[in-house]
C-alpha cells in the first residue's frame, strides 16, 4: 500500500546523501519534498504539517551525532517522526483482570468487521484465550450467517439470536423491539452465555451502515451501554483515503473507542488516510489487516510500519 510514499521517501532523503554539511536551505528544501510526497500519499493535513515542522525544528537544532553523517541523522530525525505519528509504542490489546474481556467492533459496513471478528477470534485462540464471537449485525440479513463462518473456520462459537428471530426491520424504522432479534438484548444475553460455558473474551460484532448514520451510532452506543467493553475497536478500511479520517472522527464523537484496526493494507490505494488517523483521533492503532484470509492479520508496530514505509 505504501510503495509509492515509500520510493518518493527513500528518493528524498537520498538526495542528502554525500553532503558533508547540511544548511538550513537544504533542511527546507527536503522537507518541502517530504511535504509534497506525504500530501500525495493522501496524508490528513494537520498531520502533514505536524511531521513537517518536527523534522525542521529537529533537523535544524542540534542534534549532533559523532555516528550518523548529517544525511543519516535526517533519515533517523524522519524516522523517528514516523514512528511518533503512528503511535510511538506497541499498544498491546487489554485484557479484563475480571474475565470475560469484552471486545466490541465498530465501523462502516464493509470496512471488514466481521472478518476482523473471526481474525482476532482465531488470533486470541492460537494465544491459549477461548473467545465468544456474538452477532448484533441484526440488520443485515447475512451478517449473522457470516459471522457463523468465520467462527467456523476460526473454531470458535457464535452466540446470535434463533434464526428467522433476526430484526428485519431497518434501523431508520425505530429500535428492534425487546427479545432475541434486539442487539442489545443478545450482547447482554451474551455475557450471560461467555460465563456459562466459561469463554475469557467476547467479541461483539455491530452493524455498520454505508455511510455515518445517526441511528447507526445510537444503536452502536446503546450496545456499549449494555456490555461496558474493556476495548471498542473502530475497523477502518484503509482504502478509503481521506474518508477514513472524517469517519473516524464521527465515530469518535458519536460511539468513542479505544482502539483502531486498520484493514485491507494490502490494498494499491495511497494510504496515507491510515498514517493520518491515530494523530487525528489521538487513539492508538491496535491491529492491521492485510487480506481476506484469516491469518492475514497481526499487531500493528508503529516501528516495523515506519522501516517498512522507509524502506
Ligand atoms: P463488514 O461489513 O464491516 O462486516 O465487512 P466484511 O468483514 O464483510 O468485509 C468486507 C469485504 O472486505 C469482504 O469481502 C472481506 O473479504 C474483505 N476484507 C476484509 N478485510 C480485508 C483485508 O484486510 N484485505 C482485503 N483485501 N480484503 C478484506
Amino acid at each position: 500500500m505504501f510503495d509509492t510514499l515509500s520510493d518518493r521517501l527513500t528518493s528524498v532523503l537520498s538526495n542528502l546523501r554525500g553532503k558533508g554539511k547540511l544548511t538550513d536551505a537544504d533542511i527546507d528544501a527536503t522537507a518541502r519534498e517530504i511535504r509534497v510526497a506525504l500530501l500525495e500519499a493522501d496524508v490528513a493535513l494537520p498531520v502533514v504539517r505536524a511531521f513537517i515542522g518536527q523534522i525542521k525544528e529537529r533537523a535544524k537544532g542540534a542534534e549532533v551525532s559523532q555516528a550518523l553523517n548529517p544525511a543519516q541523522q535526517v533519515v533517523k530525525i524522519v524516522n523517528e517522526e514516523l514512528v511518533e505519528i503512528l503511535g510511538g509504542e506497541t499498544r498491546r490489546l487489554r485484557l479484563a483482570k475480571n474475565p470475560p474481556t469484552v471486545i466490541m467492533l465498530a465501523g462502516l459496513q464493509g470496512s471488514g468487521k466481521t472478518t476482523l471478528a473471526g481474525k482476532l477470534a482465531l488470533w486470541l485462540r492460537k494465544q491459549g484465550h477461548a473467545p465468544l464471537l456474538v452477532a448484533c449485525d441484526l440488520q443485515r440479513p447475512n451478517a449473522v450467517t457470516q459471522l457463523q463462518v468465520v467462527g467456523e473456520r476460526a473454531g470458535v462459537p457464535t452466540f446470535a439470536p434463533e434464526p428467522g428471530n433476526v430484526s428485519p426491520a431497518p434501523l431508520s424504522e425505530g429500535p428492534a423491539p425487546q427479545g432475541v432479534g434486539d442487539p442489545v438484548d443478545v450482547a447482554r444475553r451474551s455475557l450471560d452465555e461467555a460465563k456459562r460455558a466459561q469463554h475469557d473474551v467476547v467479541i461483539v460484532d455491530t452493524a455498520g451502515r454505508l455511510g455515518v448514520d445517526e441511528e447507526m451510532m445510537r444503536q452502536a452506543a446503546d450496545i456499549r451501554d449494555a456490555v461496558t467493553p474493556d476495548e471498542t475497536l473502530f475497523v477502518v478500511d484503509a482504502m478509503i483515503g481521506q474518508d477514513a479520517v472524517t469517519t473516524a472522527e464521527a465515530f469518535r464523537d458519536g460511539v468513542g473507542f479505544s482502539g483502531v484496526v486498520l484493514t485491507k493494507l494490502d490494498g494499491d490505494a495511497r494510504g496515507g488516510a491510515a498514517l493520518s488517523v491515530r494523530h487525528v483521533t489521538g487513539e492508538p492503532i491496535l491491529f492491521a489487516s492485510n487480506g481476506e484470509k484469516l491469518e492475514d492479520f497481526d499487531t500493528f508496530h508503529p516501528d516495523r510500519m515506519a522501516s517498512r514505509i522507509l524502506g
